[in-house]
């Protein structure tokens, strides 16, 4: 029978001498495995279950001195020999790598006719002590946690000011957002205007004018409408991020709403070979709210749903009167009454990864490639600007509810299908 290979991990920033240090291990009988930094050492570590150990000191994103502290925590590891290798060679290097949880030392430049016989031994059970007593000790130990307490106050105000970085981008962002939608919003109306001295309410050019022109002023309107919509959106995200999206808030029924978007969309699904399926929607309670927006709100969903759903598949729209939903979230949705209208949409589409689930509702985030990008709201899996559910998430928690997203995972060719829910507080 053939004897399982022993196996060491080098976690070793250098490339050079992680390919000695294999060659040399390899030819001495044992399985190598490398990690090039602190982090993935860890990891191959906890999934690999080496062996052995061995670690450089001076690598990346964590010391090895950090790391060999992390491993010697986990109770899968913490019998694991790990050994220290490092160039440095200081006084206290040795203790240093001990108090920090290694189990011996070797110097570096590594000496390789002896390095398999080092790592035998301390296979064999060898174990290095540090010397002294421990009073010693004690002080080593000290030493030690004070270091690791400077490196992480220096870690986190690294943190600190990456992250403030980040806002000022990220506000940076927002304003040029915010300017470029103005901007381009100006022109925009004026080409818009005299469009419409060519066109009748019905989007056609009036018949007295010349016929040659028909197609091409037809496809620039089509063209401009687009425009529009987009400009539109990033104005919503600007009014949503600065909190000053106003509310006309009236007492509305959901089926109203639900029903303009299902109107603006149902030529295009039944293009596509959709359904649209319609629950009653009987026994609602009227909500106090927005009724534009949250047609939008709808036409965003719904549009999603046969965007990400195949020819031919189903869209199921229903809603219900409910309690509401258990969530610890920091915009928990908030009801005078405790009772919420829920509005369902579903469809037998591609699905959405679990872990994109949360990610898809933050700005200009997509799931897909940018390449495929696409003018229509409603082309299989054609990508948008990656605002819709951001933009539909910021109006219903303005209105003090609730959106979320369920889908068992992302699969083009069972298509689990997604279901959006819209949470909507009922006033009394
Ligand atoms: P986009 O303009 O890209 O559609 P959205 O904010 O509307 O932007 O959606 C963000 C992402 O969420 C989409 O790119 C898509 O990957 C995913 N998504 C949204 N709705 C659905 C759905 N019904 N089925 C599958 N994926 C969806």
């Amino acid at each position: 029978m053939r004897q399982r290979l022993q196996k060491i991990l080098y976690v070793e920033d250098n490339a050079v001498n992680r390919l000695l240090v294999r060659r040399v291990l390899t030819h001495a009988g044992y399985a190598v495995l490398e990690a090039e930094d602190g982090l993935s050492g860890i990891q191959m570590a906890q999934e690999e279950r080496p062996d052995l150990i061995l670690m450089d000191i001076m690598i990346p994103s964590m010391d090895g001195y950090q790391v060999t502290t992390k491993l010697k925590t986990l109770p899968e590891l913490a019998n694991t020999p790990i050994i220290a290798l490092t160039a440095k060679a200081m006084e206290g290097d040795r203790e240093r790598a001990l108090i920090a949880g290694c189990d011996g030392y070797i110097a570096k430049p590594i000496d390789v006719d002896r390095l398999p016989l080092q790592v035998a031994e301390f296979l064999g059970g060898k174990r290095e002590e540090i010397e002294g007593g421990a009073e010693e000790q004690l002080i080593l130990q000290q030493e030690y946690s004070q270091e690791l307490v400077t490196r992480l106050e220096e870690r986190v105000r690294e943190l600190q000011k990456a992250n403030a970085e980040l806002r000022r981008t990220d506000e940076l962002k927002s304003k040029f957002i915010s300017v470029a939608a103005h901007e381009l919003k100006t022109p925009l109306t004026v080409i818009q205007g005299y469009l419409t001295m060519l066109l009748d309410t019905r989007g056609h050019m009036y018949p007295e004018l010349n016929e040659t022109l028909r197609l091409p002023i037809e496809g620039i309107a089509k063209g401009l409408d687009r425009f529009n919509s987009i400009v539109n959106e990033m104005l919503d995200i600007t009014r949503i991020e600065g909190g000053t999206m106003e509310l006309h808030r009236d007492l509305m029924l959901v089926k109203d709403a639900v029903m303009g978007a299902v109107h603006r969309l149902e030529s295009a699904a039944s293009e596509r070979g959709l359904t649209i399926n319609l629950s009653p929607m009987a026994g609602l309670s009227p909500i106090r709210a927005d009724a534009g927006h949250l047609r939008q709100v709808f036409f965003n969903l719904l549009s999603n749903a046969i965007k990400y759903t195949p020819d031919g598949g189903e869209i199921n729209i229903s809603a219900k009167m409910t309690q509401g939903v258990d969530v610890t979230h920091p915009n928990r949705p908030t009801s005078p009454s405790g009772k919420f209208v829920e509005i369902v949409f579903e469809d037998t589409g591609i699905g959405i990864d679990l872990e994109e689930q949360e990610r898809i509702f933050s700005h200009f985030y997509e799931v897909r490639d940018v390449d495929l990008h696409s003018t229509s709201k409603t082309r299989f899996k054609g990508g948008g600007l990656g605002l819709g559910l951001a933009i539909a998430q910021g109006i219903v928690e303005a209105h003090g509810g609730f959106l979320w997203a369920e889908s068992e995972g992302l699969d083009e060719e069972r298509c689990p299908g997604s279901r959006f829910h819209v949470l909507l507080p009922v006033e009394d």
